[in-house]
Parts: structure tokens; sequence; C-alpha cells
């Protein structure tokens, strides 16, 4: 595909680029970022979105 792909680690956004020279992320221009070789690696490493979830369920609880 000729695709590469980073991480960000400070605002877990997935950076794609077509050369093999990023040195920072895009969207937070953090340089903590970090090569990814399996894209498998993203759907199981993560789990960022559960912070949402939670928020959802602790204002359900008040409502209860
Ligand atoms: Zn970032």
């Amino acid at each position: 595909m000729g695709t590469y792909e980073y991480l960000c680690l400070d605002c877990k956004k997935r950076i794609e680029s077509k050369t093999n020279d990023v040195t920072f992320c895009e969207f937070c221009k953090s340089e903590n970022i970090k090569r990814i070789w399996n894209t498998n690696f993203i759907l199981t490493g993560t789990g960022f979105y559960k912070t949402d979830s939670r928020g959802k369920t602790n204002d359900d609880a008040v409502h209860m």
C-alpha cells in the first residue's frame, strides 16, 4: 500500500503518511509519536472511548 502509520501517544490519534519521515503529530504537533507496524494494535491496544461511556454511566446514575 505504501502507507506508513504512526500513533500519537499524546492525543491517541493515528497518523497516516505516504512517507516514513514523520517527526510530529499533525493533530497536536506533539513529537511523542510511535511507528505502527500492525494495524490490529490500534484496535486492541486503546480504550479511550471507555472514558465517554463511563461519563454517561455516571450521568444516568445521578438520575436513578
Ligand atoms: Zn497528537
